[in-house]
């Protein structure tokens, strides 16, 4: 059990940052020298984001324990630098599942099993959990007051509030206060409403932020503060900010931290100590000179499907000085004649993961691309893949190479599906039977690296663990062929059966991993291979300056 926790809910609108707001507080307090850790729940009836639409959803961040989880674990994880479990994440349909199995194995024999108390204990049950040995347990509520989905999960935080004492929970509202140009002013009404719908559910936020365009003026925060029954200096604005990066910062100019301190007498270790962390968001907003990298990918029009690999990004620009502009190519435009029009000028490609057959072509036509040009190239997982089959395909002249998750006749199934991979706790088995998971390598799995390689100039060391989310893998039947013509295969697993990188000679820099580098970027930590991607691109955009 923790100590203390943090309820966050989130009111008016959804989108308003409460995944960053939760993991910016939760950074600031690990800055006082605080065990903290964070726990999101999603209130849909998917029992994971594992089986959703990327368009749907935005991205599926793989822990390392192999769950698929809400893309806010991405953002806890990167402010945080905690490694999560599946614990930290959890939805209705988990919460009913498991009373539903229960109920099932006869362990409320001869009761009604009802919302109230079945579900909310099931649900204070997982929070708990979350919270074990943690000083403070931040919990964030998905969707926004006034969601049916949603009731469950506020009966149980307003029981909590109860149970573990009032003096142990302290409850956050994140709201939006709008400024109405035509007036020349901000709003109050929308958060007076979303707090007055929290408040006859039975609870009464301790602390209001208000995401604004505007500073909140002391007699704006005085009216909300009356209105809604908070103190005055328990209104807080979260200003709309340049990078996610600045919300910690911005927080502690509005004194979050000392607030929340004080509200939970929570026993601090230290001052913080922002310095590295306030250098990044400089960096970031001030970067020296910029380098343009192709983005080749299918969900383009939804980029939160690609958070973690943006935010990766975002961090090796502000350790390298630079601002990566990302040119966002949608891989099936890539399958017309004068293609390479479309990737003239930048200076280096990425190929990211990706499902399903659409736009697969393009992507080769941009590996080729990458490959004859020598213009810096990166593979992450579906790219790595698709990086073989250019090369089975167009060097060592196999033709009709492909990956069998696309073709099943060709004669050259270079990628292939060779075995069933499921990890045994996995929460809940999904359908074996159904190609739409439960077959997933999923997880962090080492890869030990060759000497002499590219990948090992990179990391720096003969071990690493990496994320893995896929089905399908290197055919090891082509392996000695692929390597005679050049393709220099430099990671594997500790047994050497599971390709993990390959790569080429003679060439600036052009590697592929089966694995997903961005899920381990953090803002402080870039991830090594994404770092060297954006290096070598801006090298090659310094070279052709010269020419
Ligand atoms: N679709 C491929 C597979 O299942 C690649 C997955 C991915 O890119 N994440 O193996």
């Amino acid at each position: 059990m923790a100590k203390k926790y943090i309820f966050i809910t989130g009111g008016v609108v959804s989108s308003l940052g409460k995944g960053i707001t939760s993991a910016s507080l939760a950074y600031l307090l690990m800055s006082h020298g605080l065990n903290v850790s964070i726990v999101k729940i999603d209130p849909y009836l998917n029992v994971d984001p594992g089986t959703m639409n990327p368009y749907q959803h935005g991205e599926v961040y793989v822990l390392d324990d192999g769950s698929e989880t809400d893309l806010d674990l991405g953002h806890y994880e990167r402010f945080t630098g905690l490694t999560l479990s599946k614990k930290n994440n959890f939805t209705t349909g988990q919460v009913y599942f498991t009373v539903i199995s229960k109920e099932r194995h006869g362990d409320y024999l001869g009761k009604t099993v009802q919302i109230i108390p079945h579900i909310t204990n099931e649900i204070k049950k997982r929070i708990k959990e979350a919270g074990k040995n943690k000083d403070v347990l931040i919990v964030e509520i998905g969707g926004t007051i006034g969601d049916i989905e949603g009731l469950p999960f506020l009966e149980a935080i307003r029981q909590m509030g109860y149970n573990e004492s009032r003096e142990n929970c302290l409850y956050v509202h994140l709201t939006l206060v709008p400024y109405i140009k035509t007036a020349g002013e901000i709003k109050t009404k929308p958060t007076q409403h979303s707090v007055k719908e929290l408040q006859s559910i039975g609870i009464s936020p301790d602390i209001i932020v208000c995401r604004s365009e505007r500073r909140l003026s002391s007699e704006a925060k005085e009216k909300i503060a009356m209105f809604c029954n908070v103190e005055r200096e328990a209104v807080i604005t979260a200003l709309d900010v340049g990078t996610v990066y600045e919300v910690p910062l911005a927080f502690k100019k509005e004194n979050f931290d000392k607030l929340v301190i004080q509200k939970l007498s929570l026993d601090i270790k230290k001052d913080s100590d922002l310095d590295n962390w306030m250098n990044m968001v400089n960096a970031i907003k001030k970067p020296k000179d910029a380098v343009k990298i192709a983005f080749v990918g299918k969900y383009i029009g939804l980029k939160e499907s690609y958070k973690s690999l943006i935010e990766s990004f975002v961090h090796a620009g502000a350790d390298l000085d630079l601002r990566v502009d990302l040119k966002w190519i949608e891989s099936e435009e890539l399958e017309f004649e004068g293609y390479e029009d479309i990737l003239s000028g930048v200076d280096g490609i990425l190929v990211p993961g990706g499902f399903g057959s659409r736009g697969i072509e393009g992507k080769i036509n941009a590996i080729r691309y990458a490959r004859e040009n020598k213009v810096p190239f990166l593979g992450i997982c579906l790219g790595m893949q698709t990086a073989v089959v250019e090369f089975a395909r167009n060097v060592a002249d196999m033709k009709g190479a492909h990956s069998e998750e696309f073709d099943n006749n060709t004669p050259y199934k270079v990628i292939h599906l060779a075995r069933k991979w499921q990890k045994e706790d996995e929460i809940i088995t999904r359908d074996e039977s159904s190609d739409k998971g439960g077959t997933m390598r999923l997880g962090s799995y080492t890869c030990v690296i060759k000497e002499g390689t590219l990948a090992h100039r990179i990391y720096k060391k003969g071990r690493v663990d990496e994320r893995h989310r896929h089905r399908y893998e290197f055919n090891n039947s082509y392996k000695e062929e692929l390597e005679k013509y050049g393709l220099v295969v430099s990671g594997m697993s500790p047994d050497k059966e599971f390709v993990e990188i390959v790569e080429l000679k003679d060439h600036p820099f052009f590697i592929a991993v089966q694995f997903h580098p961005e899920f381990k970027s953090r803002p402080l930590k870039p991830h090594p291979v994404i770092r060297m991607l954006v290096q070598k691109s801006y090298e090659s955009k310094r070279l052709k300056k010269r020419d």
